[in-house]
C-alpha cells in the first residue's frame, strides 16, 4: 500500500489531497479563492498567491485529519510543479520541499495537463476501509457559510457511498487546525465545501455503488486501456494527446487561441452571468434553445486538429450587443445587454454551449481518425480538466464513444476541477518507477507536454 499526499497551488485553488495506490481517494481537500477574485473577473496572480500561503497548512493538515493519517505514514509527496502562475506554483513547490527533507520521503513533480487526464481513474475508498470525516464540514460546494465564527475555508472530501453526508446546515464543529476568521479583512476569502454524494453514472469508479464491504479485486477502479486519445478542457488548456501511457503522452492539437474554459467565462461576462463563469453558462443554457442563434463552430483547415474560440466569444458579444460601429474602444455598439430579456440571453447561452461543444466533438472524431490512420486506433478516450464538468459535454462525449466503440471515461465532478486528488494520484505511476525529483525541483510557469 502506498500513501502519497498531494498539492496543488497552480492557479486560484489551494488543494491537498491523500491518495492510495494511486486511484482510492482518502481525502481531497480544496480552498477556493473565488470570492477574493470575483470583483475582478479573473485571477490576480498576487492575490492568489498570498491565499495560497495563508491556506497551505491548514489545508495540508486539514487533507491528513481527514485520512487519519499522519506526515509519517507518508510515503511520498508530491506537487504541481507546473504550468501555471509562477507566484501560486511557488508556494506548494516550497511547501512539498519543505515536507519531503523534514520527514525523508521522496518528493514527486508533477505536470498539471497530465494530472487531470489522470482524474478519471481516482475513485473513492470502499466504505469498510474508510476514515469517517473527523468534522463536520460547515455546508456543501458553492453553498458558502457566513458568519461561521470558527472556520471559513473550504474542504471537498468524498461522501462515503451509502452514508451520505450531513445536510447542508452550519455547524459549529471547527475543523481542527482551521485558519482564524478572516473575513473582516477581506484578504482571504473560503468556503467550505464538499462534493455531491449523488451516484453519476459516467463515473469511472468500480466501488461506486456498491453496500459496504463489498469491495474486491473485480471491484477496483478501471485503469485506462492504452492507446487513449486524451482531451484536456479547462480555462487554460484546450489539448488533444495520443496517450500510450498515464506519463507518455504527445501533444497533436491544441487551441490557437482562447481555451475553451476562458470563452465560457468571457462569454459569460458578456452575458452578464458573473465569475466564474462557466458552471453558470452551463447551467443556464440547459434551459434555452440553442437553435434561436447559429453561432460559428470553427474547425480551422481540413485535417487540423487545433482549436480556435475566439470567433465565438465574439459572435456572442455582437448578438448580445449587435454589430458595432467603428474599432477597438471606439467601438459604439447598438444595445447593451440590459435590452435583452430572460429568455434570449438564456437561448444566447444554449447556442454558445451548442457550438463550444460541437467543436469540441467533431475534433474528437477527427482525433480518433487520426490516431487510427497511424496504426494506434485509440482504446479509450480520457477526458479531464474544469470543463470536463460540462454537462453537454459529457452527455455528447458519451454518445461518441457509443457511436465508435471506444470506452469513455470522465471524472466525477469532484475531479474535474483542479484538485490535488489527480496529482497524488498520477505520482504513483512516477512512485513505482523511482521517477523522484530533488529539492531544486523548479516551479515552471509556462510549457507542459
Ligand atoms: P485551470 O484552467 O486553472 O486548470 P480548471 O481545470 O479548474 O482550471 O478549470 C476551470 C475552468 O473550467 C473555468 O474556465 C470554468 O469556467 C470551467 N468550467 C467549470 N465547470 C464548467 C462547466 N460546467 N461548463 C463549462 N465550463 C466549466
Ligand atoms: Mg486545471
Amino acid at each position: 500500500m502506498t500513501l502519497i499526499l498531494g498539492l496543488e497551488t497552480s492557479c486560484d485553488e489551494t488543494a491537498a489531497a491523500i491518495v492510495r495506490d494511486g486511484q482510492i481517494v482518502l481525502s481531497n481537500v480544496v480552498a477556493t479563492q473565488h470570492d477574493l477574485h470575483q470583483r475582478y473577473r479573473g485571477v490576480v496572480p498576487e492575490i492568489a498567491s498570498r491565499a495560497h500561503l495563508q491556506n497551505i497548512n491548514p489545508v495540508i493538515q486539514e487533507s491528513l485529519d481527514r485520512a487519519a493519517i499522519t506526515l509519517n505514514d507518508l510515503d511520498a509527496i508530491a506537487v504541481g510543479h507546473r504550468p501555471g502562475l509562477i507566484g501560486s506554483l511557488l508556494v506548494g513547490v516550497s511547501a512539498a520541499k519543505t515536507i519531503a527533507w523534514a520527514t525523508d520521503i521522496p518528493l514527486i513533480g508533477i505536470d498539471h495537463v497530465q494530472a487531470h487526464l489522470h482524474a478519471a481513474t481516482l475513485t473513492d475508498p470502499p466504505t469498510s476501509n474508510k476514515p469517517a470525516p473527523q468534522i463536520d464540514p460547515p455546508s456543501w460546494r458553492g453553498n458558502s457559510i457566513t458568519g461561521n465564527p470558527k472556520s471559513d475555508f473550504s474542504v471537498t472530501s468524498n461522501p462515503q457511498p451509502g452514508n451520505p453526508q450531513p445536510p447542508p446546515t452550519a455547524s459549529s464543529n471547527a475543523a481542527p487546525n482551521t485558519p482564524s476568521q478572516n473575513k473582516g479583512s477581506g484578504v482571504v476569502s473560503k468556503e467550505i465545501q464538499t462534493t455531491k454524494s449523488t451516484p453519476d453514472p459516467l463515473i469511472n469508479s468500480g466501488a461506486q455503488n456498491k453496500a459496504p464491504g463489498t469491495f474486491t479485486p473485480a471491484d477496483a477502479p478501471a485503469k485506462l486501456t492504452f492507446p487513449a486519445l486524451g482531451l484536456v478542457v479547462s480555462g487554460g488548456h484546450t489539448s488533444l494527446y495520443a496517450m500510450n501511457s498515464p506519463t507518455d503522452l504527445t501533444l497533436i492539437g491544441a487551441t490557437i487561441d482562447d481555451a475553451v474554459g476562458e470563452a465560457y467565462d468571457k462569454a459569460a461576462v458578456i452575458l452578464n452571468l458573473g465569475y466564474p463563469g462557466g458552471p453558470k453558462l452551463d447551467k443556464l443554457a440547459q434551459q434555452g434553445d440553442p437553435t434561436q442563434h447559429d453561432l460559428p463552430r470553427s474547425m480551422l483547415a481540413k485535417d487540423s486538429l487545433d482549436f480556435s474560440f475566439s470567433g465565438l466569444k465574439t459572435a456572442v458579444l455582437y448578438t448580445v450587443r449587435g454589430h458595432p460601429k467603428g474599432r477597438g474602444a471606439a467601438a459604439k455598439f447598438q444595445r447593451s445587454i440590459d435590452d435583452l430579456n430572460e429568455q434570449q440571453i438564456t437561448n444566447i447561452a444554449a447556442a454558445f454551449q451548442a457550438a463550444a461543444i460541437d467543436a469540441i466533438i467533431k475534433k474528437l472524431k477527427r482525433a480518433v481518425q487520426h490516431m487510427t490512420d497511424q496504426g494506434t486506433p485509440p482504446q479509450s478516450l480520457v477526458i479531464g480538466g474544469g470543463v470536463s464538468a460540462n454537462s453537454l459535454l459529457r452527455t455528447r462525449a458519451t454518445e461518441l464513444g457509443e457511436q465508435l466503440n471506444i470506452t469513455v471515461r470522465i471524472p466525477a465532478f469532484a475531479y474535474c476541477l483542479d484538485n490535488a486528488a489527480m496529482i497524488a494520484g498520477l505520482a504513483h505511476t512516477h512512485y513505482q518507477a523511482h521517477n523522484f525529483a530533488n529539492l531544486d525541483l523548479p516551479a515552471i510557469a509556462s510549457g507542459s507536454v
